[in-house]
């Protein structure tokens, strides 16, 4: 365990400085998407990037485990569907990097792979690959602020000497074309010198182990562009303040309300937004209900796989509709009808165009009524390195 642990993170450091260079010296997409959430994090993450020490408290190993298997699942995931694009012999360049001085900030994109064809209207398709725990039924808006920067930079800089591939070992490198002559020298494709000619999307890919959904299109859009290029101004110059006091984030302005990335945050052991008192004393209660959940999410897992056995095995037997008899217990599987649900949008618009609007309101108000307010336990982990 401590031997994958360590070559985990190993690898992870290999693969970031190939892949990505420096990341303290260029403000990314990433950085930018988690600028706009939690400007806090986005420059502890800039100034003490990723812990990559084993942490000192028991479960140090077992956490970095878990927190490096979720992080590289991410690049086995790219390099699975790398495959894939190879083997139907797409035109996709891979790790294509998009590089602007902006207010002398340099920003720089990565993106995962940018399908390109010049048959019938000149087409650009940006992919990004996000793997997931689950499947979001909407997607974060720090991954759709890297979308939409890179498919702003890539139109706004088209003809410009701004595009490279940045190389992983085996991939020929190379910087300071524009996105026309990449397409030429990487692929023998000829593409239009106007942008404007070409129809150009992003869209993100999100994989968990066992889903996939594709979220877009996201087009070119100049204010969404801007908004990345001041939010990369703006969290260059908090760093750099930081950086000159000291290194101290803790007053820097954090996530507002919940946010699903705090108990990730390598920031969160002493983030004000979790001011608190110290009552040790609880910890073996928290302990075990944590144990408790897990096997609970455990047992739900058993008792479906167990549930479908059976529902497979009544539809395979000539039961037709009876029981079956297992000695002193019984099963047998019937048809229900489907959950009835009110679709609230569509019954507001129904009443609004048949009693007016304000009267459909004042209707709706009449018929609902709020559920007595509820005590619910919130229970967030922190992550043991401080920092300041
Ligand atoms: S814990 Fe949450 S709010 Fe605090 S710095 Fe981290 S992401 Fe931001």
């Amino acid at each position: 365990m401590a031997i994958l642990a360590k070559g985990l993170v190993e690898t992870s450091i290999q693969r970031t400085v190939s892949s990505l260079g420096d990341r303290s010296r260029y403000i990314g997409m990433s950085d930018i998407g988690r600028a706009l959430e939690c400007p806090r994090a986005a420059v502890g993450n800039k100034l003490f990037g990723n812990s990559t020490e084993l942490q000192a408290n028991p479960d140090g190993l077992s956490s970095m485990l878990s927190k490096q298997l979720r992080l590289q699942r991410g690049h086995w995931f790219e390099a699975g569907v790398s495959q894939v694009f190879q083997n139907q012999g797409l035109p996709v360049i891979e790790q294509l990097e998009i590089q602007i001085t902006h207010n002398q900030v340099p920003i720089k994109a990565h993106l995962d792979f940018t399908f390109v064809s010049a048959v019938g209207q000149p087409t650009v398709r940006i992919l990004e690959l996000k793997s997931c725990e689950n499947i979001p039924s909407t997607l974060y808006s720090s991954y759709e602020t890297q979308v939409y920067g890179q498919v702003g930079l890539l139109r706004a800089l088209w003809n410009q000497p701004a595009f490279g591939v940045h190389g992983e070992p085996g991939r020929a490198e190379c910087s300071g074309r524009t996105f026309p002559e990449i397409c030429l020298e990487k692929l023998g494709i000829e593409m239009p010198t106007d942008a404007s000619l070409v129809d150009i999307e992003a869209w993100v890919l999100c994989l968990s182990m066992s889903e996939a959904k594709a979220f877009g299109p996201y087009l070119p859009d100049k204010s969404m562009l801007s908004l990345c290029l001041q939010t990369a101004v703006d969290l260059w110059t908090l760093t750099d303040d930081v950086r000159s006091n000291g290194g101290d984030i803790f007053d820097l302005p954090t996530a507002k309300g919940f946010h699903a990335l705090c108990p990730w945050c390598e920031f969160n052991a002493d983030c004000p937004k979790f001011e608190g008192v110290d009552q040790p004393q609880w910890r073996p209660d928290l302990e075990k209900l944590a144990t408790l959940k897990g096997e609970l999410d455990r047992l739900d897992v058993e008792i479906s796989e167990i549930e479908d056995g059976l529902k497979t095995a009544y539809r395979l037997s000539d039961a037709s509709g009876n029981w079956i008899n297992a000695d002193n217990q019984r099963f047998r599987v019937s048809s229900q009808s489907g959950r009835h649900t009110l679709n609230r949008e569509q019954l507001r618009w129904e009443l609004a165009a048949g009693m007016g609007e304000e009267k459909a309101e004042a209707l709706l108000a009449r018929c609902e009524s709020e559920g007595k307010p509820f005590e619910r336990l919130m229970v967030s982990k922190i992550n043991m390195k401080k920092v300041g």
